[in-house]
């Protein structure tokens, strides 16, 4: 959970920067940055916040060049506090470098262990420091060699994007596991982890990047480099399910297409009678358009969200998120009294939100109430930068659909199944990451079961 983006050979590149993070901001709400470079030197700007609110039209012309990278953080790995804002700018021996990074390393605190018995001190704690650690300290003699070198250090997930004063650097792990797609901005090139990012800047989609792919771009043009033995994709299927924006396309595929899809495939799976389907905003818009469009049901907008809160999901803090729950949304009287309605939702983690939505239904007169779940149920945590929460948090964990259901307090309960997911949105079983719904982790498993055994959190591995 963070948006990257970065681009060049773009006149104003800070302005554009800070566009792109603006459209990626559902993507990670507690910090951002920019870091940019006119060629000869790298300036940049990091803050605690929202990208509205962080950047002023001063800090923007403070950020020279043609050429910037920019990040919208969550914390998966270390505290959330400005040190560990990204991007991290470093001087090093080989010049300034910043660093953009969404994803979760997963061997990351044994190599924080070798290299601070060797020396480094960290100044933060983000597994993407040590990242930069390991280029700093390769010993190769290309910028490529020490990315290549350091990369092959690492396990887990990744989209990077690195700016130097020279060149700008994208890379996704041998798995693919987060979304990174390049694009045209006219001579220029970007980089972002959706492509709504390139919409709001005019940029043309040119293709997601390859699995272990690493780009180079400079005043050369772009360079492709695949360095590592060829793995299997583990791509991320909540993106699809939950994380991207609808108006995105990831790994070359429409988010919207893909969620309207799921909802349709939920309404075949899980038929039931009803007066109106109607959608946990906002996230579950689509897939409630899908299953209204194959059930006949109509779609009707019963829910109205608060938009100037963050996404409980999503926000640290289980007070806040407690407090979130009371004033996000509102249901709307006049359309859901006495009605039966087919509730659709992306996902349940905890349950609380929905247990407290249940009842605010029921408030305004909703006769049934029949809770249909476009996902599998969630009962592994993610190591690989979705926040998630341990599996001693997760509902579906430890307790059976029926015992979610009685918790929940609605006729039925429907959570799409695992085939059907991966029907909806299209590919293959076995080029998904699944495991916070199957357990199964693709990459760096035996740690992670590690992990599990001795009941870490994923901050800890
Ligand atoms: S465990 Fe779940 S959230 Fe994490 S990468 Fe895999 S599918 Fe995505």
């Amino acid at each position: 959970m963070c948006g990257v983006f970065g681009i060049y050979g773009v006149p104003e590149a800070a302005k554009l920067a800070y566009l792109g993070l603006y459209a990626l901001q559902h993507r990670g709400q507690e910090s951002a940055g920019i870091a940019s470079s006119d060629m000869g030197k790298v300036y940049s700007r990091v803050a605690m916040g929202l990208v509205a609110d962080i950047f002023s039209p001063q800090d923007l012309d403070s950020l020279k060049g043609s050429s910037a990278l920019g990040h919208t953080r969550y914390s998966t790995t270390g505290s959330s506090t400005i040190k560990n804002a990204q991007p991290i700018v470093v001087d090093y021996s080989h010049g300034t470098m910043a660093m953009a990074h969404n994803g979760n390393l997963t061997n990351a605190r044994q190599v924080r262990d070798f290299l601070e018995a060797h020396g480094s001190i960290f100044s933060s704690t983000t597994d993407t420091e040590v990242l930069i650690h390991l280029i700093a300290t390769s010993e190769g003699n290309k910028l490529i060699d020490c990315i290549v070198d350091a990369l092959s250090q690492i396990k887990g997930a990744y989209s990077l994007v690195i700016l130097t004063k020279k060149k700008l650097i994208g890379a996704v792990d041998p798995n693919n596991i987060r979304p990174l797609s390049l694009g045209k901005k006219g001579n220029g090139w970007v980089l972002a982890s959706e492509t709504c990012a390139f919409d709001i800047i005019d940029a043309e989609y040119v293709r997601p990047l390859e699995p272990g792919e690493i780009v180079v771009i400079d005043k050369d043009g772009l360079k492709s480099y695949k360095p590592f033995k060829a793995q299997k994709p583990a791509k991320c299927i909540f993106e699809y399910v939950y994380f991207s924006r609808p108006d995105s396309y990831i790994w070359g595929n429409s988010v919207q297409k893909a969620r309207k899809a799921l909802g349709a495939q939920l309404a075949k799976e899980f038929p039931v009678k009803a007066d109106y389907v109607v959608p946990v905003p906002d996230s579950s818009n689509s897939a409630a358009t899908g299953y209204s469009g194959e059930s006949k049901i109509p779609y009707e907008m019963g829910i109205i969200r608060n938009h100037y809160i963050g996404r409980t999901f999503i926000e640290p803090s289980q007070t806040i998120r407690d407090f979130g729950a009371k004033i996000k949304y509102n249901p709307v009287k006049e359309i859901l009294k006495d009605k039966k309605l087919v509730l659709i939702d992306d996902s349940i983690v905890r349950g609380t939100t929905g247990k407290k939505l249940v009842k605010m239904l029921r408030t305004v007169g909703a006769k049934e109430v029949h809770w249909r779940i476009s996902s599998p149920p969630i009962t592994n945590s993610c190591f690989y930068g979705v926040d998630t929460p341990t599996r001693k948090e997760l509902i579906a964990a430890g307790n059976s659909v029926e015992k979610i259901r009685e918790f929940m307090g609605v006729e039925t309960l429907g959570y799409l199944s695992p085939e059907g997911m991966v029907k909806a949105v299209g590919g293959k079983m076995d080029e998904y990451c699944m495991a916070c719904f199957d357990g199964k982790y693709p990459v760096d498993s035996a740690n992670i079961q590690k992990c599990i055994s001795e009941e870490k959190n994923e901050e800890k591995c």
